[in-house]
C-alpha cells in the first residue's frame, strides 16, 4: 500500500475497497460465464457470436486485472476464496445451461447492462474524489458499453436472420 496514495483519496476507503470487491466478484464470474458459452454455443451465427464471447471473456479477465492492482494498491485484498463471488456479486451468474446462441446473447446482454449499472455507480462516487479509481473505472465502463453493444448489434443480426427464412 502506498500511504500518500492512499491519503489523497477523499473517500472512505474502506468503504471504497467494498465496492471494489463486490466489482472484482462480478468481473471473475462474468469472465467464466463468457469463456463457458464460447465453449457451448450452438445455433445459426454461432461463428461470429463465438469470437465475440471469446474476446469478451478475455476483456473481463483484464477488469479483474486492473481491480485488483487498485485493490491492493489501495491496501485491500482481492477475493481469496472463488465461493465470496457468489456472496458479493453485484450482477450473479446466468449459467449457459441452454447453449443456443440467442439464450447465450441475451444473458450475457443482462449482465453487461448491471455492469455499466455498477460502474456508473463507481464513477459518480469516485468522480472528484479519486482520480486513480475514476480513470480505472473509466477504461472499464467503456468497454462494457461496448460490450453492450457488440452483443446487442449480433442479437439484432440473427433475429434479422431468423426472420428472413420464415
Ligand atoms: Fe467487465
Ligand atoms: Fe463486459
Ligand atoms: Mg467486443
Amino acid at each position: 500500500m502506498g500511504s500518500k496514495g492512499r491519503e489523497i483519496v477523499g473517500l472512505d476507503v474502506d468503504e471504497l475497497l467494498v465496492l471494489l470487491r463486490k466489482a472484482f466478484a462480478d468481473e471473475w464470474l462474468a469472465y467464466y460465464q463468457y469463456w463457458l458459452g464460447a465453449k457451448v454455443c450452438k445455433g445459426p451465427m454461432k461463428e461470429a457470436v463465438i469470437t465475440e464471447l471469446e474476446l469478451h471473456a478475455t476483456e473481463e479477465l483484464n477488469h479483474s486485472l486492473l481491480l485488483s492492482n487498485r485493490i491492493i494498491q489501495l491496501g485491500g485484498t482481492p477475493i481469496t476464496n472463488p465461493q465470496d463471488w457468489f456472496k458479493l456479486t453485484n450482477c450473479g451468474y446466468d449459467a449457459p445451461d441452454d447453449p443456443f446462441v440467442k439464450t447465450l446473447l441475451i444473458q450475457n446482454i443482462k449482465g453487461e447492462q448491471c455492469a455499466i449499472g455498477t460502474y456508473k455507480k463507481l464513477l459518480d462516487l469516485t468522480r472528484d474524489k479519486d482520480p486513480v479509481t475514476y480513470n480505472i473505472i473509466l477504461t472499464i465502463i467503456e468497454q462494457e458499453v461496448e460490450h453492450e453493444e457488440d452483443l446487442q448489434a449480433l442479437l439484432e443480426d440473427f433475429e434479422l436472420m431468423a426472420r428472413a427464412f420464415k
